[in-house]
């Protein structure tokens, strides 16, 4: 889960959006190419995630999330000039076996270097398929 303070960022919660029980966003929507894994998804109450302030209706609360992940995970991918499969797959942590098949299918058609991926290259895709 990203490390995002959306209070803090996009403003408080009104007592309706504060509402209902809390929800795990894809920051990176499924039906857009997202995957499951350690920096996919923000945890957001359910009357500020379904609300007009929420990612789903709002291009801003939107932009703003996918920036958010997208610098978690360049910061994530910062120590090296490049990452295989297997250093990919433990920086993501995807949680199950279904997830890590996907970004294992999406790497494989990643631009890389005999399995070698720059970081750049590695954001993008998790972004599917273009940096914002
Ligand atoms: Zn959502």
């Amino acid at each position: 889960m990203i490390n995002f303070d959306v209070q803090k960022e996009l403003g408080y919660y009104s007592d309706e959006e504060a509402a209902g029980p809390i929800e795990m966003h894809h920051i990176v929507y499924r039906s857009h190419g997202g995957v499951d894994h350690f920096y996919s998804k923000i945890a957001l109450p359910a009357g500020f995630h379904k609300g007009n302030r929420g990612p789903h209706l709002n291009k801003k609360t939107d932009k703003a999330l996918k920036e958010a992940m997208q610098k978690e995970l360049f910061a994530a991918f910062q120590e090296f000039a490049t990452y295989d499969i297997n250093a990919i797959l433990t920086i993501l942590q995807p949680e199950n076996k279904r997830s890590r098949e996907k970004i294992c299918r999406q790497m494989e058609k990643t631009k890389n270097i005999a399995g070698e991926y720059k970081a750049e290259d590695i954001v993008r895709t998790l972004m599917g398929g273009r940096l914002h």
